[in-house]
């Protein structure tokens, strides 16, 4: 029987964007995801902001990562 709890691999937090996600609009890497009510969109750094007034409001999370993506 294996030893699961020394292997275990804790799930990727579903907040962290990689290389593979894309901004929804233009297709460029995703630096922000923005969590609605209705699902999450992923933005570049450029929509994020073009958007940012009409959704954050009515965002539940606004995660940005850029920071991170940017080290
Ligand atoms: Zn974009």
């Amino acid at each position: 029987m294996r030893d699961v709890t020394g292997t275990v691999t804790p799930p990727a937090p579903t907040t962290t964007l990689t290389a593979q996600d894309r901004c929804d609009r233009c297709g460029a890497q995703a630096r922000v995801r923005v969590v609605l009510t209705s699902g999450d969109l992923l933005f570049c750094n450029h929509h994020a902001k073009a958007y940012e007034d009409k959704l954050k409001p009515a965002a539940v999370d606004w995660v940005d990562e850029s920071a991170s993506l940017d080290a």
